[in-house]
């Protein structure tokens, strides 16, 4: 028997998610089976909570930080949170953000297949990870990079609460060399009519020119790897070599 004092929605969701979790249903089938024994029927969940189930079973009962759809829920979370606070807020906002993303990422491995580098200065930016894009369309290529907030746009976002405009459009700068990456607008988000972003404008609200970015392959990443690890070992032989004369010499 499940009781519930105050807030019938909640009372449902927990009791949804055990059930979930016990038998490994979906949502569907465990409310249909619940709904069928039940004197009162489990219908009380706001979207929210129902989106949070779906994905309990689809992230098989973890956090789970390498499913795009568990990214863009979140990040749906963050650009409503940033939209509905006052603009000094967006930091605290943010940071939130960054940390439930974060704990997801803990204890999964993610397919990076790429990262990209502040053109000017090489200070790591973002990873394909971070990237909004339709993934069925992996081979197409838009000007336009839109990605997922990261850490060094804090400062973009300080800089915007103390601009003066009333643009909704803002800069986004590297914040190491202060270079113009791109820029983002939490209001209006940026459309775009190609194939990889068009079912995505709800989530572009950070763009990166891509002019601006240096892309990095892993194939890359290793072959500048190997390169430093060869050179390591050349010097290392050179100076044995040396070694060996100089003891030559002695005798
Ligand atoms: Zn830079
Ligand atoms: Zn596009």
């Amino acid at each position: 028997m499940v009781q519930y004092d105050y807030d019938k929605c909640v009372c449902a969701t927990i009791v949804s998610a055990y059930l979930i979790k016990k038998y490994k249903k979906s949502l569907y089938v465990t409310l249909l089976r619940v709904n069928r024994l039940a004197n009162n029927p489990f219908n009380d969940f706001n979207n929210g909570f129902q989106m949070q189930l779906i994905l309990y079973y689809e992230m098989h009962y973890r956090l789970d930080a390498s499913k795009s759809k568990y990214r863009y829920y979140l990040l749906n979370n963050c650009l409503n949170s940033l939209l509905g606070s006052q603009i000094q807020e967006h930091r605290t906002v943010l940071s939130s953000y960054l940390k439930k993303i974060s704990k997801a990422q803990k204890k999964v491995t993610l397919k990076k297949t790429s990262i990209f580098r502040c053109s000017d200065c090489d200070r790591y930016l973002f990873s394909n990870i971070n990237v909004i894009r339709d993934q069925r369309y992996g081979f197409l290529e838009c000007d336009r990079i839109f990605i997922e907030p990261r850490k060094w746009m804090i400062q973009s976002l300080v800089n915007a609460a103390q601009d003066p405009e009333e643009s909704t459009v803002h800069e986004l700068c590297c914040d190491n060399c202060d270079i113009r990456l791109g820029e983002f607008d939490i209001v209006r988000k940026f459309g775009c009519i190609c194939l990889l972003h068009k079912n995505f404008e709800d989530y572009l609200a950070f763009k990166i020119n891509k002019l601006c970015v240096k892309r990095v392959e892993k194939v890359d990443q290793i072959k500048s790897l190997f390169m430093k690890l060869w050179d390591t070992i050349d010097s290392c032989i050179e100076s044995i070599q040396l070694r060996i004369e100089t003891l030559d010499f002695g005798f």
